[in-house]
């Protein structure tokens, strides 16, 4: 231990290469060290290295389990990617922004609701969304009050397994000898090679999320969860959008292909156009400001070029683990960056965790809150379990897609004998009332036991719906437990319920 703080001293002393790490979010917050002052060390049972919501929940919890709790995050403001450049402005953004399509288009005239003189402020949008991330950040705070966690603001590093420094905005280092050390640190963009992000006219979800003007032209890298959430987004405040997409499906992995075939169907008919299996080669600047981006067919073929007045990089993200000290602890990172950890969140050093984006499996908030959650249980002696098969994934778009456990072709390729029902929401009452009827829902179940294995919704509503197929699938249940529930009426979630039915008795009672 006393050698790695040996270590770490002189290169603390060096200046801010070190802590000067690469990516958006992480760049901007970026520690720049000079000047430094001891403060006095601190003990914890537990630190929690990053905010995020793996780390914040993670650390309330642990609280609340009576371990003393230190989390050190190296941004301004709690929350990490979800809340400050993730999940919460995207959503705002896909909220306000399908307001202003129903006003903006033919659907409130088609209500009766006649407008004169709509416009968009765009400045007045983004400061609700920024309303809403100041909030909920702040709101973080707050509980680390309540649950008395303390907060130390400053990049963390691992300096011993008993130790983290956290190099302080000051100038100032923060000791803190611990008994436990909770590795959150979560992820950064993906860099898509040869294209430079500027964050202005080429951006990534980052820059996306706050343009300064709708653009004429925007294309999308990308046709996964975040990209046609964000082309949506600009789509409906009036820019031409175009998704270019190595894989021949949108929506990303895990998706089924009867509903990800119909979800771009119905995003076509809003306006958004697919470039599927194809690859970008480059981009470039013209002399007149515009981008020009050159693809090819994934497989080869001939070349095309797509011009554009922003380009949105959205490739994915990568784990962020950058000047953490983990090569000089002697904990190796798997191919993908990830830290390697084993069915107790425990890395190659016992008392050294690790959970959300920085590890395998899905990259989604609630996947690294339950991770959080169950890896402090498990440091207080608690059971360790996590499902991930019952991991549910939303796209916020309109209509939204929603998805838990196994798709149709998972199950083909895995030979598990499958029954389907499926309901679409055309036959539903309340989405008729609503004028709302995109979409259905597709519920797979075990041919033989009729355990539900998999639901798939595609329409309004469907990331609120997909909790109660979480809920039957945690609990094993059957599409005829399902079916027998008693649904209110008229709700739109009444069409899982006839999905079910149809699954158990091969017919729904509406369609
Ligand atoms: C545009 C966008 C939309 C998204 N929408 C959704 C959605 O709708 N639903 C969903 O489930 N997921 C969504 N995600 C993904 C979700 O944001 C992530 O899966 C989630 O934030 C991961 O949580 P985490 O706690 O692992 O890490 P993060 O949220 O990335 O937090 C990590 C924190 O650690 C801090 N940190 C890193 N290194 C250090 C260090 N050495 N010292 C101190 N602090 C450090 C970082 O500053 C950061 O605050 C979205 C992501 C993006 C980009």
């Amino acid at each position: 231990m006393q050698g790695l703080c040996r270590q770490l001293a002189p290169r603390l002393a060096q200046g801010s290469h070190l802590f000067r790490v690469p990516g958006n979010a992480h760049a901007v917050n970026a520690v720049v060290l000079r000047t430094y002052s001891d403060k006095a060390p601190l003990d914890a049972d537990v630190t929690v290295i990053g905010s995020g919501p793996g780390g914040y929940v993670a650390a309330i919890k642990a609280a609340q389990l009576g371990f003393k709790v230190i989390c050190v995050e190296k941004n301004e403001t709690l929350g990490g990617t979800c809340l400050n450049v993730g999940c919460i402005p995207s959503k705002a953004l896909l909220n306000n922004s399908y307001f202003y399509h129903l006003a903006h288009g033919k659907d409130f005239a088609s209500r009766g609701i006649e407008i004169q003189g709509l416009k968009l402020n765009l400045e007045k949008m983004m400061e609700q969304k920024s309303g809403a991330v100041k909030a909920l950040t702040g709101g973080i705070a707050h509980l680390f009050k309540q649950n008395k966690v303390t907060h130390v603001k400053g990049h963390g590093m691992i300096t011993g397994k008993n130790q983290v420094t956290a190099a302080c905005a000051d100038g100032s280092q923060q000791v803190i000898n611990t008994k436990n050390i909770l590795i959150a640190t979560g992820s950064e963009v993906t860099p898509f090679q040869g294209i430079e992000v500027d964050e202005e006219t080429v951006v990534s979800s980052t820059g996306a999320l706050s343009l300064k003007q709708v653009p004429e032209k925007l294309v999308v890298i990308g046709a996964g969860v975040i990209g046609v959430e964000l082309g949506s987004v600009w789509q409906r405040l009036g820019a031409e959008v175009t998704a270019v997409e190595f894989l021949g499906h949108v929506g990303g992995a895990g998706i089924d292909m009867e509903i990800s075939k119909n979800f771009q169907r119905i995003l076509q008919k809003q306006g958004m156009k697919f470039k599927l299996s194809t690859k970008v080669m480059a981009a470039s600047r013209r002399a007149d400001g515009k981008i020009d981006v050159q693809t090819e067919p994934a497989k080869g073929g001939a070349a095309d070029t797509l011009t554009c007045d922003v380009l949105l990089v959205c490739v994915g993200r990568r784990p962020f683990t950058a000047g953490l000290g983990l090569e000089e602890l002697g904990i190796a990172l798997d191919n993908r960056g990830r830290v390697p950890i084993n069915n107790r969140f425990q890395t190659s050093i016992p008392n050294i965790y690790a959970i959300g984006d920085a590890v395998a499996g899905p990259m989604l908030a609630h996947k690294a809150e339950d991770e959080g959650i169950i890896c402090v249980e498990g440091m207080a002696g608690g059971a360790v379990h996590i499902d991930y098969n019952c991991v549910p994934s939303v796209i916020y778009t309109h209509p939204e897609v929603a998805w838990i456990g196994k798709n149709e072709e998972q199950l083909k390729e895995e030979g598990v004998p499958y029954k389907i029902g499926k309901f679409p929401f055309a036959a539903n009452s309340r989405a008729k009332t609503n004028a709302d009827t995109d979409g259905l829902v597709k519920i797979l179940a075990h041919k033989e036991t009729d355990r539900m294995l998999g639901a798939h919704i595609l329409g309004s509503g469907a990331g609120e719906m997909i909790n109660e197929a979480a809920l039957a699938m945690e609990y094993g249940a059957s599409c005829e437990d399902v079916a027998r529930v008693c649904h209110a009426h008229p709700t739109v979630s009444e069409a899982f319920r006839e999905a079910n039915l149809a699954a158990t008795f091969g017919k729904a009672i509406n369609f």
